[in-house]
């Protein structure tokens, strides 16, 4: 029904990607109604998500059928056609759908699917490539960056550091960095204030910018 269907997301393309979205929209709690034009896959799925239909996403009388007008968030994981992926999202886009998040595999694709009036674009291997380059050159364990290259990021306690309280350290002062909380093995989280001991076997979650982290994170 509509009321249930609001909180739904609707996932063109089985693959790698978009089977590993939908398994983790399900496991997040939400209904997912999934697409794919290949018959085997929808076979495969039919019994992991609410919904599989074999269709051609392409096609808008075929979604319209589907009741795609009913979603709010639809998700085009198509990657390897382009022009598969181009004209699903001009079809979800001519429909009405409130948010496409529709995804690229080149610069160039992720540039046509804004032009058609994608909502957000989503470029996995680039993104995933080089947040995994900065993990494997720094000591950073985590990150998320924000726009202007400000980023927060999870960080063992840098070994010049250790057994420091942060009244001593003064992370902005000395780093520009802001220590947000910490964390020591089987403890819960706690917020940072001066008083906070940064123990050796620690985990850090920090704020500033990535260069002022990486820096941060690699004090020995
Ligand atoms: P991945 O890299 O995630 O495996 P692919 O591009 O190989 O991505 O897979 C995309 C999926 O989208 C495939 O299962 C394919 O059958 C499906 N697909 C491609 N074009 C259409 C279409 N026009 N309508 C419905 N499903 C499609």
């Amino acid at each position: 029904d509509r009321e249930s269907e609001a909180g739904g997301v609707a996932v063109v393309g089985l693959g790698r990607f978009g089977g590993q979205l939908a398994g983790a929209l399900i496991r997040l709690g939400h209904e997912v109604l999934a697409i794919d034009r290949n018959a085997d896959l929808v076979q495969r799925w039919s019994d992991q998500l609410d919904r599989v239909v074999q269709a051609d996403a392409t096609d808008e009388d075929a979604l319209r059928q589907v009741g795609i007008s009913d979603f709010r968030r639809v998700v085009v994981a198509i990657g390897a056609s382009v022009e598969a992926s181009v004209l699903t999202v001009l079809a979800m886009v001519e429909l009405g759908v409130a948010q496409v998040w529709a995804r690229a595999t080149s610069e160039k694709h992720a540039k046509i699917l804004a032009a058609v009036g994608a909502h957000h674009v989503i470029f996995p291997e680039a993104e995933t490539g080089e947040r995994v380059a900065h993990l494997i050159v720094t000591r950073m364990l985590d990150f998320i960056e924000f726009g202007d290259d400000f980023a927060i990021a999870k960080v063992r306690v840098p070994e010049a550091l250790a057994g420091k309280s942060l009244s001593q350290v003064r992370p902005i002062d000395q780093y520009g960095v802001r220590i947000l909380g910490a964390k020591l093995p089987g403890e819960p989280f706690e917020y940072a204030s001066d008083s906070t001991v940064l123990r050796p076997e620690g985990i850090l979650v920090v704020e500033g910018t990535l260069n002022q982290l990486q820096h941060f994170a690699d004090l020995t």
